[in-house]
């Protein structure tokens, strides 16, 4: 242990009864497992392969505590022992692999999808269609009792201990906020009166599951709304659960109605540690740090700087089972990152689709997708080293073929090149490093600056061809499209052409929206998704302790020698409309703050000298640009496909290469990594 990098994140910590291995938990997250044909197998085998992985402690999904409380109608609860008994298959294995898990128990309130929620006001959450009713009080001496039960029952089911949902806007953070509680009785008015419910809710919960278990209450350190908790209240509400009987505190940032973004890649890693760090200073249990805390390094400068004793992680366990393992055994450079992009996390779980993860397709599918097994070793070439390209020669390599990866660029990652020169999604590097390492690691031949060809591919002895070639970008037949001022988005995002000071953007998908923020910004200027200040300073996040809610106003740039950016689509929907559900607000919010002018409903007439001549709503425009780039989409790159198909070479295409209108590296990441997972 003394000679890591990491000697704090490794440590034991002391919880009195037990002894937690290290300092990392895995966090809560619903995956769909819970509702899952065979779920409670799956996730057997999900959480066991994390605690293997050497994750200290695990929380599961929440479970709601009554079947007002739970999710949504039909979602799993805690309430019975018949319920309890099906947990045993997870909580056995976990144990097995030498970890600790517990429940999380949730209510959650109007934010429950059911006609008959329950809340303690009856006001309707601006994300449920479901107006809650206020709970008389027999209700909260009810649910009061509800948590406790539940929690003995998860003790039952072989748990270590429980989570108690408090945050992210859920029933007892709505208790503690008066944009939700606006009771007069005892358990509202003041914030003391406030504060009874959820520590009523630890301390029958301590009372009935004695000493030895472990009970974390889950606590908003911020929540992002107006007329949410201030710092002062959050402290004083953490002394309380402390007295209580919590084990440990954890964080929660934000509620789920919140419009700052909390999790999503554009928030710079830790950025809210500040909030966890000023409860840590106020009580003595052990307190939980989360929220873009993704890589070891951030979790040992917040235990080394005294932020926290703890740090969750959700979805980094996720990408990558075997994190805690890798920091001990000194190769952190082989972490699969999770680079907060949500697309197949959060947008699947709150679109009603299994949980996974762009960058590990495995997650929550480890019952049917494993590499181990393979027919004959064979020799495979692939040509391109995109994200395709790339999962596909690592799974193919780990399996035991022998693999040579073919890249005409000097180096590797594709459209994940791109992606990372956009401000706040600086995170999609790691996942280049990743592959980077899993190739070197298993000896995978990289052909760097080097063409594929017909002659090369036919004559090198390989068995199979992967064509992973991507795309390039769709020209529109627009009269005047080749006006020098027009430039594609690769030109634009590479800096391989000049952009004037006055832009237009043809297409307003997810490429046009990033296109149009790296556009927006200066040379020099600090990116919002790796400096914490200009992130509150542009969302408006507030670190003083006495306002509400932790808002200030958000700051639209206004700099002078800013360009003007149009953002254009033919379609009349939102732009960005195709991007995640968890993220899309958030990036239109980003365009507004940086005041990128968007279009709708246009028609594209011609481009000249003047600049580019539009219709929109019958008038006719004519925009004043120096210069137009074109972000309209893709075409597969694959003119191989046949030659070598003649030739009598197996080929397959993944990623852009097989369908360029769905250009997506969470489809192609999944799609080569099933493919070679069969070869
Ligand atoms: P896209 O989402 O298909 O958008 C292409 C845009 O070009 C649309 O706005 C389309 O809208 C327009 N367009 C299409 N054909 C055109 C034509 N002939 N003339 C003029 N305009 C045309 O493609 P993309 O922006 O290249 O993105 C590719 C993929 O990467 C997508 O799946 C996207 O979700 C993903 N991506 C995701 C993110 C993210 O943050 N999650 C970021 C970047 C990319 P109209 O037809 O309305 O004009
Ligand atoms: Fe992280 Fe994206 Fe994977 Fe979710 S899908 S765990 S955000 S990398």
């Amino acid at each position: 242990m003394t000679d890591t990098t990491y000697p704090r994140l490794l440590s034991p910590l002391d919880l009195g009864h037990c002894t937690l291995s290290n300092r990392v938990m895995m966090g809560s997250m619903h995956t769909g497992l819970e509702e899952a044909r065979h779920g409670f197998e799956r996730m057997a085998q999900f959480y066991g392969e994390r605690a293997r992985g050497g994750v200290a402690l695990i929380v599961t999904g929440g479970f709601g505590v009554n079947a007002t409380g739970a999710l949504a109608m039909g979602a799993r609860k805690m309430t019975t022992e018949e319920e309890a008994e099906a947990h045993r298959v997870i909580t056995r294995r976990v144990h097995d692999e030498g970890g600790k898990i517990a429940l999380q128990l949730i209510h959650a309130g109007r934010y429950a999808y059911n006609p008959k929620s329950a809340a303690p006001s009856a006001i309707q959450a601006p994300i449920n269609p479901f107006k809650p009713h206020a709970m008389t009080a027999e209700e909260v001496e009810q649910t009061i009792d509800d948590f406790a039960q539940a929690a003995e029952l998860a003790r039952y089911a072989g748990y270590d201990g429980v989570e108690i949902m408090g945050s992210e806007g859920y029933l007892i953070n709505q208790w503690l906020a008066p944009r939700t509680n606006q009771r007069d009785d005892q358990w509202g008015g003041s914030f003391e009166g406030r504060m009874r419910f959820p520590t009523a809710i630890v301390q029958r919960v301590r009372d009935r599951v004695g000493n030895e278990f472990i009970v974390i209450y889950r606590e908003s350190m911020l929540d992002l709304v107006t007329d949410g908790s201030t710092g002062q209240e959050i402290v004083q509400l953490a002394q309380a659960i402390e007295a209580a009987g919590a084990s440990l505190i954890n964080t929660g940032i934000g509620w789920h109605e919140a419009r700052i973004p909390t999790i999503a890649t554009m928030v710079p890693r830790a950025a809210f540690a500040f909030a966890t760090g000023r409860v840590k200073a106020a009580v003595g249990i052990p307190v939980i740090a989360s929220n873009r805390i993704n890589m070891p390094d951030v979790a040992e400068r917040l235990l080394a700087d005294g932020v926290a004793d703890m740090v969750s992680m959700a979805r980094p366990m996720l990408a990558d089972s075997h994190f805690v393992q890798k920091v001990r055994d000194n190769h952190v450079e082989e972490i699969n990152t999770c680079i907060a992009c949500n697309q197949a996390c959060l947008d699947h779980t709150f679109s009603g689709r299994m949980t996974s993860c762009l960058v590990n397709p495995r997650a929550c599918h480890e019952t049917e997708l494993n590499y181990a097994e393979m027919g004959r070793p064979q020799h495979i070439a692939i040509v391109g080293g995109g994200p395709a390209g790339l999962a596909y020669a690592t799974v193919a390599a780990e399996r035991g073929h022998r693999v040579t990866l073919f890249e005409a660029s000097d180096e590797l990652g594709g459209q994940f090149k791109l992606a990372r020169r956009v401000p706040g999604k600086e995170e999609y590097h790691e996942t280049i490093r990743y592959f980077s390492h899993r190739l070197q690691r298993l000896k995978v031949t990289v052909r760097l600056n080097t063409e594929a060809t017909l002659q090369s591919l036919t004559s090198g002895g390989f068995d199979r061809v992967i064509l992973a070639t991507g795309v390039t970008a769709r020209v529109p037949q627009i009269p005047g499209i080749e006006h020098p001022s027009v430039i594609t988005y690769v030109d634009a995002l590479t800096d391989r052409k000049p952009v004037g000071a006055r832009v237009a953007l043809i297409g307003g998908g997810g490429i046009g929206v990033d296109t149009a923020h790296y556009l927006s910004h200066r040379a020099g200027e600090p990116s919002p998704g790796l400096d914490t200040d200009a992130f509150f300073a542009e969302w408006g996040v507030s670190t003083d302790l006495s306002i509400r809610g932790g808002l200030a106003s958000k700051k639209v740039q206004t700099h002078s020698g800013q360009r003007t950016i149009h953002l254009l689509q033919r379609s009349s929907g939102k732009v960005g409309s195709k991007l995640g559900k968890t993220t899309a607000w958030a990036h239109r919010e980003t365009l507004s703050l940086r005041g990128v002018k968007i279009w709708t409903g246009v028609r594209y007439e011609s481009i000249d000298d003047q600049g580019l001549h539009i219709q929109v709503n019958d008038d006719h425009q004519t925009l004043p640009v120096d210069t137009i780039v074109i972000c309209a989409g893709q075409e597969s790159l694959r003119s191989l496909a046949e030659p070598l198909k003649a030739a009598g070479l197996a080929v397959d295409l993944v990623g852009g290469a097989d369908v360029a209108s769905e250009l997506d590296a969470k489809r192609a990441i999944d799609q080569a990594t099933r493919l070679a997972a069969q070869v």
